[in-house]
């Protein structure tokens, strides 16, 4: 049995693959690999780039638990099941009157994997979806199924944030939420310096807005998606001239397979180190023809979030699956720690544990807390050890 993620580049032969339908086949799964001494991993939609979900042992695949369990809507919060896919969730919201405050470039991915690596969108206000999390129901290790909230077993529910998959399996999730919005999306072609020079002015411009650099030249495809109140134009334009619901707007297509690296840095830092990107590419990777996307995202207090405690900017490197990456991740690793970077948890990284601890300065509370849930490392993988510094 071969399972492999989206781009194709990782790869492993789980012992099985379970697909429960609802919580109680989750516990069951839970308990009954445990009583057979088998470690299991969860997995969403596979968009992962980095190890997280690889396992020879269980895999629990939640494809089949999806859609809106209940809303609070005084609250502005609603309760989701956690294999429910992003792209799920636009209609259903909006007919109750809601919808999610941001997300990321596109919509394939689960909720709960999409949490569980802190994914984000773009916005100098917005957070990363983990910042929306206010509650979590989870079946731990040994198959106990817990509510958790900020004020209900806090430092689970801190922990349960950004989890990494590595609590247990998050059944339901309960996000903050709010009315919703059409956006309106402008696309321009601008140069590479004048855009880092006004930087500031143009994120503030709007509520979202990104750009695209292409590697060999100058120039940078702008995007920026301002709230309206004008009627949705149908049918849907191509992306650059959409104006619709939030999460039309929002989510595009990236079909073309690709392997990617993205880190925050401080927002402060972020135009030099799109510079340092920009010559490092130029100088010693002419030949990529990949885009370089640079976006913001606001701080949180979220343990393990690459947004903790600072405005962020996140710059991504992609390269094509069938070309070699690790040269170029790893230069561009170089320049992106060198400005404090902290890694994207669901994309490619060259850090270990120490890495990591000089990241995250929730590193071992993070650990102690997941400990005390999984004493006998029931949610690790081998990549997982490692970095907790267990061997595999
Ligand atoms: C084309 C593409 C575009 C992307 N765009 C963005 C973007 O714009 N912004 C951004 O931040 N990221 C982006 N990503 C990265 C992506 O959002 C993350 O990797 C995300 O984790 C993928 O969600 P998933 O459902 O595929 O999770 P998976 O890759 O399946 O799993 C990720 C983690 O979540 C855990 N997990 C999954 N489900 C559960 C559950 N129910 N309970 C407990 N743990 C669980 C897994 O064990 C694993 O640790 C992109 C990736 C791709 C391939």
């Amino acid at each position: 049995m071969e399972w492999k993620n989206w781009s194709g580049r990782l790869a492993c032969s789980p012992g099985e693959i379970v697909i429960p339908k609802g919580e109680s086949e989750i516990v069951s799964a839970v308990r009954a690999s445990a009583a057979a001494g088998r470690r299991v991993r969860c997995v969403g939609a596979g968009h992962s780039h980095s190890r997280l979900v690889l396992t020879n042992e269980t895999l629990i695949d939640m494809a089949s638990t999806s859609g809106v369990v209940r809303a609070d809507l005084p609250k502005a919060e609603v309760t989701i099941r956690g294999g429910t896919r992003i792209s799920a969730l636009g209609p259903p919201l909006r007919k109750l009157g809601l919808a999610l405050h941001n997300q990321g470039d596109i919509d394939r991915q689960s909720i709960a994997g999409a949490v569980a690596t802190g994914t984000h969108g773009t916005g100098p206000t917005l957070q990363n979806l983990s910042a929306s999390v206010v509650g979590a129901r989870i079946v731990l290790a040994n198959g106990d199924v817990v509510d958790t909230r900020a004020d209900l077993e806090p430092d689970l529910f801190k922990a349960c944030q950004v989890s990494l998959g590595a609590l247990g399996v998050m059944s339901e999730i309960t996000l903050a939420v709010r009315e919703p919005y059409r956006l309106e999306e402008q696309m321009w072609l601008d140069d590479l310096d004048e855009v880092l020079g006004r930087i500031d002015e143009l994120t503030q411009a709007t509520r979202h807005f990104e750009f695209f650099w292409q590697p060999g030249g100058t120039r940078v495809a702008c995007k920026s998606l301002a709230e309206t109140t004008a009627p949705v134009v149908t049918p849907l334009g191509k992306e650059g001239t959409r104006l619709s619901w939030s999460y039309e707007v929002l989510a595009n297509e990236r079909d073309d397979r690709h392997s990617e690296m993205e880190y925050s840095i401080p927002a402060e830092s972020g135009p030099e180190c799109m510079a340092a990107i920009r010559d490092l590419i130029a100088h010693d990777f002419p030949d990529l023809s990949w885009p370089v996307e640079y976006r913001t995202l606001a701080s949180d207090d979220v343990w393990l979030s690459t947004a903790k405690g600072r405005e962020t900017v996140t710059i991504s490197i992609h390269q094509g699956i069938d070309v070699e990456d690790e040269p170029l991740f790893r230069a561009c690793e170089k320049v992106f720690l060198s400005y404090a970077g902290r890694p994207h948890w669901g994309k490619v990284h060259y850090l270990g544990g120490e890495g990591l601890r000089t990241a995250h300065e929730d590193w071992d509370e993070w650990w102690r807390v997941r400990d005390s849930v999984d004493p006998e490392g029931r949610f690790l993988n081998p990549y997982l050890a490692e970095l907790a510094g267990r061997g595999k």
